[in-house]
């Protein structure tokens, strides 16, 4: 199920409130069973799915409830506060990197789901905030991605390695970071290449890259518009890098943000960013309300 499918559902079950004559238990209860069917179903992990409707339980005491609306909208505000928290991963969405020492930051993610332009954003995001970061292209799977990052990198003014002649993507990553941490760069990004499906071949890849570079956080980048392939995805990513944090690129489209909760489930990591189009500057910090908002439409 697409999340804009699972959105219709969880505000139908919240306008079923307003059917009812009465708004009591049992309501509650047919109202939280149809929204937790319709997470459940759109792969959102099942531990998360209970303790949502738990929580909702908790906060909405109906018999000490005013009568009519007021009681729907702080049911309706409940849902909305336990959605924004479940898409936030239980944990602090910033992440933050000391200056003065080197911070190793790897990215992952399929072909075409927007890791190059990713890392372009991302290093130019933390460039304004005083950071001096460096690129690394460590895919030699796709031909011409050494010379996309490097036409970004040059766009941004960052500087950037990468080979034209090695084929070890492991070999080049590291010494691109050996090379960084000696012109004593703070922030080395790492851009991998990716397939375009799920592949064990690639997961080695990633395991070797990583233990290359050893990196201090593993991004997940992934493309808004997938629906239910996501909780797979970055599962399979998840288990093989140890992901810590997901990127979701290419909400200015229509995608409502298909698989976005499935990726925090999977990885049971936060949403950090998002990217709202083709342009550097078109990188926001992720906030859980505004995403939630436009789920429930
Ligand atoms: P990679 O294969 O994962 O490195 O993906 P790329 O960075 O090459 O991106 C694939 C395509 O998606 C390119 O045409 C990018 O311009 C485009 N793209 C990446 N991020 C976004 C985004 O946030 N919005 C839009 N509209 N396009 C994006």
């Amino acid at each position: 199920m697409v999340l804009a499918e699972l959105g219709q559902r969880v505000t139908q079950a919240l306008a079923s409130l307003s059917a009812a004559p009465v708004i009591d238990e049992a309501v509650l209860d047919a109202c939280l069973k149809e929204i937790a069917a319709a997470l459940l179903q759109a792969d959102v992990n099942v531990r998360l799915v209970a303790s949502l409707r738990n929580n909702v339980k908790k906060r909405v005491n109906v018999s000490e409830l005013g009568r009519g609306l007021s009681k729907q909208r702080i049911i309706e505000k409940a849902v909305f506060d336990e959605l924004c928290s479940m898409i936030e991963g239980g944990q602090a969405a910033q992440q933050e990197f000391k200056k003065g020492r080197t911070n190793i930051v790897m990215f992952v993610g399929l072909q075409g789901a927007g890791k190059t332009t990713t890392c372009t954003k991302y290093a130019h995001y933390y460039k304004r905030k005083g950071f001096k970061p460096a690129m690394v292209c460590a895919d030699t799977f796709r031909a011409g991605a050494f010379d996309q990052l490097k036409q970004n990198a040059t766009k941004a003014q960052i500087p950037f390695y990468g080979s034209y002649t090695e084929t070890d993507p492991a070999v080049i990553a590291q010494q691109g970071v050996e090379r960084f941490k000696q012109e004593k760069r703070d922030l080395i990004i790492v851009d991998t290449s990716g397939r375009h499906k799920q592949e064990e071949s690639l997961f080695e890849e990633m395991r070797q890259v990583a233990a290359a570079v050893q990196p201090d956080h593993v991004i997940f980048v992934m493309d808004g518009s997938i629906g239910q392939a996501a909780f797979d995805q970055a599962k399979a990513f998840h288990d093989s890098v140890d992901v810590g944090q997901v990127i979701i690129t290419k909400l200015d489209g229509h995608a409502k943000g298909g698989g976005a909760l499935s990726a925090v489930a999977a990885t049971q990591s936060p949403i950090t960013f998002i990217g709202t189009g083709e342009h550097m500057h078109e990188f926001e910090h992720f906030e859980a309300k505004k995403f939630v908002g436009r789920l429930l439409g």
